[in-house]
């Protein structure tokens, strides 16, 4: 093993206070450098190298300091480390999975479901999830500037059925407050909009994101805030996360959480049902698990449906309804995310 170099030692309190624009600036983004932290052997890094070439890691370091050190099968270290398996073509796996390019109604602005409609903010993210199934999408042609969002606002505007809308990206909450306060306040000068919902994981993988900022907007206008984080395994909930998830509900919004079912992470009954525990204490409640979506590269997280069930059915034998996430599958073309089939392989 390589000795590693002093700056790889943050001492564990210190990710948490820095300022989160600087925390994104000091993500790790090397395999090398991320192994040497975790005191795990160099040819893990070796076989990230060619995945890290196509979707490249990313990974603030408050989050890599919630990983048990020297555990290849981490189940946080595995949502990022890239891997050769990611590299090897899978039949069923595909680039545009849910054929988000045909929901497309202006630039930005994706459609699939009555009454709600998403804004695509960015294509930046805090953390590259390496499941994404939005890791191949074609952010380059979302609008860039406020002024460019223009006709994405207008359709809403003309749109008297959206009372939602939700931010979503990319991570919407990379974005400056400033630029997301007033993207807020045009959205809620259109009276037929009612609800506002991030979709983010800024909450989880970089907890000091939630400040009075962040608050001051999300709040301050009259449109319902909702949050919509992702965490998939209670290892991801630190005292640092649960309490940024608990300023956001005590400043008034509604926080769920949605997951993803992956293999080697969270396919376990003890995992989701811990995750629902401390999601509650965080006063959050679990909304989603999703089936993997069938995108290039994932094809090593998928769960079979059945097993799927099984763990639901664990859950629902252990918690009350209010903790049991609702099982869904995005198909292209349905009118919403859908229960998984039972009879599935
Ligand atoms: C997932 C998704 C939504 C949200 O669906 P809900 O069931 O309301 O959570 C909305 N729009 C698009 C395009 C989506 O992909
Ligand atoms: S945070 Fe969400 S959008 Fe970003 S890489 Fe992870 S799953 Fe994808």
């Amino acid at each position: 093993m390589i000795l590693a170099s002093p700056s790889d030692f943050v001492p564990a309190s210190r990710p948490e206070s820095v300022r989160w624009q600087q925390a994104l600036k000091e993500a790790i983004r090397d395999p090398a450098r991320l192994c040497r932290m975790l005191e795990l052997p160099d040819e893990v890094a070796r076989h990230a190298a060619g995945a890290a070439e196509q979707f490249a890691l990313f990974a603030p370091r408050g989050y890599v300091a919630r990983m048990r050190k020297g555990d290849p099968h981490d189940p946080l270290l595995r949502q990022v480390l890239p891997l050769d398996e990611e590299l090897r073509p899978q039949t069923g796996f595909t680039s545009d999975p849910l054929a988000e390019e045909s929901a497309t109604r202006s630039p930005g602005l994706l459609q699939k479901y009555r009454g709600r409609a998403l804004l695509v903010t960015t294509g930046v993210c805090a953390v590259h999830c390496r499941y994404c199934f939005r890791r191949h999408f074609p952010y380059a042609e979302a609008p860039k500037s406020l002024d460019d969002w223009g006709p994405a606002l207008q359709q809403i505007a003309a749109d008297e059925t959206l009372e939602e809308v939700i931010l979503s990206g990319g991570d919407p909450l990379v974005l400056s407050d400033a630029w997301l306060a007033k993207l807020a306040q045009r959205l809620a000068a259109i009276s037929h909009v009612q609800r506002l919902r991030i979709h983010t994981r800024l909450p989880i993988v970089l907890p000091q994101r939630v400040d009075g900022a962040l608050l001051s907007w999300l709040v301050g206008t009259r449109l319902a805030p909702i949050v919509v984080v992702h965490a998939n395994h209670p290892a991801e909930i630190d005292g640092a996360v649960s309490a940024s998830l608990q300023r956001l509900a005590g400043g008034g919004a509604t926080v769920l959480n949605q997951s993803v079912l992956l293999r080697g992470v969270n396919d376990i009954v003890e995992a989701l049902a811990e995750l629902s525990r401390r999601l509650f204490a965080a006063r959050t409640l679990p909304y989603y698990l999703h089936q993997l979506d069938r995108v290039a590269g994932a094809a090593h997280f998928e769960v079979p449906a059945s097993r799927g069930w099984q763990l639901v059915e664990q859950l629902r034998d252990e918690l009350p309804g209010y903790l049991v996430p609702r099982y869904v599958q995005e198909l292209p073309g349905e009118f919403a995310k859908l229960p998984v089939q039972r009879s599935g392989d």
